[in-house]
């Protein structure tokens, strides 16, 4: 069970109208917070939302808005576990 932060907390918003399901976000995102639903991704649960911003720096269209904290760090090392690059930003 991953861990949880508190709940409705998360400043993360999903705007489906302008994801192309290019994937990046799932593979980035380290708590699972969003799933491939077809041609799009789907945001499961907000609450898993950590705020590490790897999915808003990484959706080239747009579609996502987060205030990142602290995690993103976290989520870069992930990704290079899995073979890719992604970047917070700086
Ligand atoms: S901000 Fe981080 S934890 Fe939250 S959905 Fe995006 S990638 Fe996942
Ligand atoms: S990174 Fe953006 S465009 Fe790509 S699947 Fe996620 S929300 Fe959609």
């Amino acid at each position: 069970m991953p861990y949880r932060h508190l709940k409705n907390v998360a400043t993360l918003e999903y705007d489906p109208a302008k994801c192309t399901g290019c994937r990046l976000c799932v593979e980035v995102c380290p708590h699972a917070v969003f799933v491939m639903d077809g041609k799009k991704a789907r945001l499961v649960d907000k609450d898993l939302c950590m705020e590490c911003g790897a999915c808003l720096r990484n959706c080239p269209f747009g579609a996502i808005a987060v205030e990142p904290g602290v995690g993103c760090a976290y989520a870069i090392l992930m990704s290079r576990l899995k073979g890719r690059k992604i970047t917070c930003g700086d």
